[in-house]
């Protein structure tokens, strides 16, 4: 993991670590004067204004009077000059790719979907050029005015090639997402784990905002984790962190699309509820569960519980290890959380060494579907601040 500062993302292209740091402290805590700024980064505050200098001269960055708080010379403060710039924010998930155009805050500005069912690489990236086309059309001026095109995508992620090595949702292995989307859109492309942008945006703008060590895990066709550890962004050797949903949980259990036997995904993802409730979609099953009768009902119910139980045994084992402030329940798979919540709770009451306050850090989040592509947009931002 290259040293950098918080969130700065470990991107490459950041040549100065302080430059994308302030800019994210800044982001998610503006108004601020530059010794309040300087104080939460611990830097003293000639690094801040040098730091800050090529920021506001190019305008990512304004300083102006804030209102007056009583006598005296009115403070002057810093805030992120949200309106001069855009970023694109895709995620491509195995049914469906989103994305939104959104300004320098991150706030979305235009938002678009398009489904596919499982993509091989060529179509998924024909459809995110597409779709990036379609948001920079949608707002008058805006393409001039982008800064850059941030996609997250599920599995190990390489950012600095901007290649998926291996993602076994999509089943795809070493595709180069940047260079054909990058030639495409003629505009820089950064490439993400998916979960990985999602933790970021929490920490931004969502409910990671009052924490500095909290895990996101994400639940639907697969199980992910996103990590942050002392407002870092985590990701391991060689961006391998986070592949939660294989940790090996039953021996010989039923087989994984990693190609592995018994994890955590082939128990718990949405494959796995809609084979143990005899229908073709997690969808259907969510259906039979809460308005079926009889024997469907029962099989669908005990679907979602038994998932909920290795969620719950999952959970157990990300807590004895890191004890998070927090833990997100995140992503699709969290609509069904009232027919999951019964065995995430019981098997991580019963299975984490303090089980009672394990519970007591778990929130379910709130599901803002445009999380995901707002975090990748967030990250696209960051990789232009070099
Ligand atoms: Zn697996």
């Amino acid at each position: 993991m290259e040293a950098g500062g918080r969130l700065a993302f470990h991107l490459p292209a950041v040549k100065d670590s302080h430059r994308a740091e302030l800019f994210s402290l800044l982001l998610r805590n503006e108004p601020l004067t530059r010794a309040d700024l300087a104080a939460l980064a611990s830097l003293d505050q000639s690094t801040v204004t040098r730091t800050l200098k090529p920021l506001i001269d190019s305008g990512y960055v304004t300083e102006s009077p804030a209102a007056p708080a009583g006598r005296g010379r009115p403070r002057r403060v810093l805030r992120v000059a949200v309106e001069k710039l855009c970023a694109v924010g895709i995620k491509i998930g195995p049914r469906v790719i989103s994305g939104v155009l959104t300004d320098l805050g991150a706030k979305v500005v235009a938002r678009r979907e398009l489904e596919l069912d499982h993509p091989g690489p060529e179509e998924a990236l024909a459809a995110v050029a597409e779709l990036a086309d379609g948001l920079l059309a949608e707002v008058p001026g805006s393409r001039e005015r982008t800064l850059g095109i941030g996609v997250g995508v599920s599995g190990h992620v390489d950012p600095p090639s901007g290649t998926c090595r291996f993602s076994p949702i999509l089943g795809w292995h070493e595709v180069d997402i940047a260079t054909p989307l990058s030639r495409a859109s003629g505009l820089p492309v950064s490439v993400h784990n998916d979960v990985n942008t999602l933790a970021v945006a929490e920490y931004l703008f969502g409910a990671g905002r009052e924490a500095e060590d909290f895990a996101v895990v994400t639940l639907g066709p697969g199980v992910g984790l996103g990590l942050v550890i002392g407002g870092r962004l985590y990701d391991g050797a060689e961006g391998l962190a986070g592949e939660f949903g294989h940790i090996p949980l039953l021996p010989n259990g039923p087989q994984c699309h990693c190609g592995r036997r018994g994890c955590l995904e082939a128990l718990a993802g949405d494959d796995a509820i809609s084979r143990a409730a005899g229908v073709p979609d997690v969808g259907t099953a969510a259906d039979l569960a809460r308005n079926g009768e009889g024997a469907t009902k029962r099989t669908a119910r005990r679907a979602f519980h038994s998932a909920g139980e290795w969620i719950g045994r999952g959970l157990a084992v990300l807590d004895n290890i890191l004890a998070p402030e927090l833990i997100l329940l995140s992503g699709e798979g969290i609509a069904a959380h009232d027919l999951l919540s019964e065995g995430i709770t019981s098997s991580l009451r019963d299975c984490a060494f303090e089980g009672a306050r394990a519970l007591e850090r778990l929130r379910v989040d709130s599901a803002d579907v445009n999380l995901w592509a707002r975090g990748a947009a967030c990250l696209a931002i960051q990789q232009s601040l070099g």
